[in-house]
């Protein structure tokens, strides 16, 4: 514990630095080219590497080592195996070998597989991803791996997402080699994802069978004080939550995570981490890994951490904002603005390769933060609308219609440029205000798509974002091939032009929460897709299967097979939640109603044995309201009930999701809508379940 930083930073992490101490030189060197260039990894290295590993693994306590993998619950998994192998005369040695490394075969029945369960007879495959670094854990070697079918199907995250990564930068290259950068041999996108979350007490938590099946409150009437005092936000942290955060640092930390922010956020109870970015695929890992620990450390602390989207109504869901950029292996983020109209004009050509990626399929981009949680934050007024759109800033946008105008550039700073025929403006950092509404918003020289809800993997959005890149990149590489050297400019002057000409629609920068936003982009032709089953279906049209079997993403069997489980997931969800509302309102809340009817009752009787005079009107007023609740919510029930025997007779997904979305979810709202009448009435002490005043500010 008395380690300093530095020292306490990744010590559980089997680093470069330690590979490279350990590993003899040319297999260090070998194993470097598998990262760097993605090839092919010998027999011989892997098992130097598991030597390596194995021996530093064992140094510092572990017993154990696993393949950690993502399917698509959206959690991680792993099956621990012990290193110990028995040498035939009752002893054991602790052994490791390359081929353990590199695969493993967990059985992947029980893991969803959507429609490609027939295909792939349960067997499954993991295969270690050199480019996560393993680590140690509760004494167990953690080895990041992909995880698919017998017949190389993708049934994790991981898989496609290293699959856009390359994609991408095969086709970055390829337009920065046509653009006459040529040093550049390859790309890697970085992602920062900033992470919310909520804590609540461990006692209270316990007493909420919502929370604990759900993660989310389904009753609850709202505390006298919510967010509207705007103080919670960046406040003075509470001794508990401070001592949590302190300790969520060091065990991320020691994990090789770069923790580097943490804040209050704006609803009671709330807050948020940082890390700082990494490449997509590190930075997904390490997401996945912070969720874990944040959960972890919160049982330490007494605390549970609730990662839902909307555990609590009437106040802010937590989402999760995805910082996303490229960057060449030359060291150059791509979408910093340059100091030369040379570099700006390698910026616009991926600044518009982004727009017109996000514009081409914006359908997809909200899919890939869809689910049954997320659904309850999005088209909110504290998240972004579910209309996709981009926020470029004042001065970029005036930069994109000079181009399209052949007009002057007049910047913010004075600077005037003709930008007419062959010159790109030159401009820097846009220095205009956040905006805080919008779901995709250039800030300065990354994107921040902020859509994703708290609870899900950074993977798909990621997945979805390079490869619409990758293909808009392609698609303008395509324009230019073939043009002569000397009309290159012109070229690519016309194409920045005809791009933000077709493109232009996407771009807003006014306020994503009004209602005339929701008309004008309706006359603009972008989709605004409210709820996960409304999305869903664009996923197996036939453009986006294009898109994903082109670039090798997904095969169409992959994304229909995706398709499933996402509808599966959804409908999966609404429907453990009409199951705990039942037994909440039926077990707890009900009885608890009772309780207090009888002991009104009571009262008025023993009021009229003393005298007739004694007036009951109050208790009687409190009992009729009670009674009528009362009715009210056994009646709804009935009706919860037979829906949620409906939706499960509903075979065919998409239709069942839909029920669900139309039916069980409105009973849902209904019942609370009673439920919270009744708890307003009912005094805290005959309450089987702790209120939103206790879970809001009881930390
Ligand atoms: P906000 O003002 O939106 O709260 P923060 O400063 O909290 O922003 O978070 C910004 C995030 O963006 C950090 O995780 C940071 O590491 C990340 N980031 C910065 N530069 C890049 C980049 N080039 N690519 C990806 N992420 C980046
Ligand atoms: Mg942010």
């Amino acid at each position: 514990m008395a380690k300093n930083i530095p020292e306490l930073y990744a010590s559980l992490v089997f680093s470069d630095k330690i590979m490279r101490a350990k590993l003899p030189k040319d297999m260090y060197k070998a194993l470097r080219k598998t990262i760097e260039n993605n090839t092919h990894l010998e027999l011989d290295v892997a098992n130097s590497v598991a030597v390596a590993m194995k021996e530093w693994a064992v140094e510092n306590g572990a017993t154990h080592f696993t393949h950690w993998f993502q399917p698509m619950t959206g959690v991680t998994a792993e099956k621990h195996d012990s290193f110990i192998s028995p040498t035939g005369d009752g002893q054991v040695i602790m052994d490791f070998s390359g081929k353990e490394l590199v695969k493993g075969e967990p059985d992947a029945s029980s893991f969803p597989s959507g429609g490609l369960r027939a295909t792939f007879e349960a067997r499954g495959y993991t295969a270690w991803d050199p480019t996560s670094p393993a680590f140690i854990k509760d004494h167990t070697l953690y080895i990041p791996t992909a995880f698919c079918s017998y017949n190389g199907e993708a049934l994790d995250k991981k898989t496609p997402l290293l699959r856009s990564m390359e994609t991408l930068s095969h086709e970055a290259v390829r337009m920065l080699h046509l653009l006459g950068n040529t040093e550049v041999t390859g790309v890697t996108t970085t992602v920062g994802p900033e992470q919310e979350y909520f804590l609540v007490d461990k006692k209270d938590y316990e007493k909420r069978k919502d929370l604990f099946f759900c993660g989310r409150t389904l009753l609850g009437a709202a505390s006298p004080k919510g967010q509207e005092m705007e103080d919670h936000y960046f406040g003075a942290l509470s001794p508990r939550v401070a001592a949590y955060m302190h300790d969520l640092d060091q065990e991320l930390w020691k994990l090789g995570v770069p923790a580097k922010t943490k804040h209050n956020e704006v609803a009671p109870a709330q807050h948020e981490l940082a890390p700082v970015f990494d490449t997509s695929n590190v930075a997904v890992d390490h997401n996945q890994l912070t969720m874990e620990v944040m959960k972890k450390v919160a049982d330490r602390h007494g605390l549970v951490c609730l990662l839902h989207e909307k555990p609590f109504e009437g106040i802010n869901g937590s989402g999760k904002h995805n910082n996303w950029s490229i960057s060449t292996n030359t060291g150059l983020n791509l979408l910093d603005p340059g100091k030369t109209p040379a570099e700006n004009t390698q910026f616009l050509v991926f600044l518009l390769a982004v727009i017109k990626a996000v514009d081409d399929y914006a359908d997809l981009m909200r899919i890939s933060v869809a689910s049954a949680g997320n659904d309850h934050r999005l088209g909110g007024n504290e998240a972004p609308p579910a209309i996709v759109s981009i926020f470029l800033g004042d001065e970029l946008t005036e930069v994109l219609k000079s181009i399209e105008n052949d007009t002057f550039f007049r910047s913010s700073r004075g600077i005037q440029m003709d930008i007419g025929a062959h010159m790109l403006p030159h401009f820097t950092k846009d220095t205009t205000d956040r905006n805080r509404t919008s779901p995709f918003a250039f800030t300065g020289n990354k994107f921040e798509f902020r859509m994703l809800g708290s609870a899900a993997s950074v993977a798909t959005p990621n997945i979805v974002l390079n490869t619409a890149v990758a293909h808009a990149l392609k698609e303008f590489s395509q324009e230019l091939e073939g043009v002569k050297k000397e009309d290159l400019d012109d070229a690519v002057h016309a194409l920045l032009k005809k791009a933000i000409k077709d493109h232009q629609r996407v771009i807003f920068n006014g306020n994503g929460y009004t209602q005339e936003w929701v008309e004008e982009a309706e006359r603009r032709g972008l989709c605004n897709l409210k709820s996960t089953p409304d999305a869903l279906p664009h996923f197996i049209t036939k453009k986006s299967v294009d898109l994903f079997t082109e670039h090798k993403i997904f095969t169409k069997e992959e994304i229909f097979s995706r398709y499933e489980i996402l509808l599966e997931n959804y409908s999966k969800t609404l429907n453990i939640e009409g199951k705990t509302m039942l037994e909440m309102v039926q077990k707890d809340l009900l009885p608890a109603l009772y309780t207090y009817s009888r002991q009104l009752s009571e009262t008025i009787l023993s009021k009229r044995s003393v005298s007739d005079s004694l007036s009951t009107a109050s208790e009687e007023a409190l009992l009729t309201q009670l009674s009528l609740c009362g009715d009210a919510l056994s009646q709804k029930l009935g009706a919860l009930q037979a829906d949620l025997a409906s939706a499960s007779d509903t075979s065919e997904p998409l239709k069942a999701a839909k029920f669900y979305e139309t039916a069980v979810l409105k009973d849902l709202e209904e019942i609370r809508g009673y439920a919270d009448q009744a708890e307003a009435l009912i005094p805290d002490q005959l309450l089987p379940y702790p209120t939103y005043d206790r879970l809001l500010f009881g930390v």
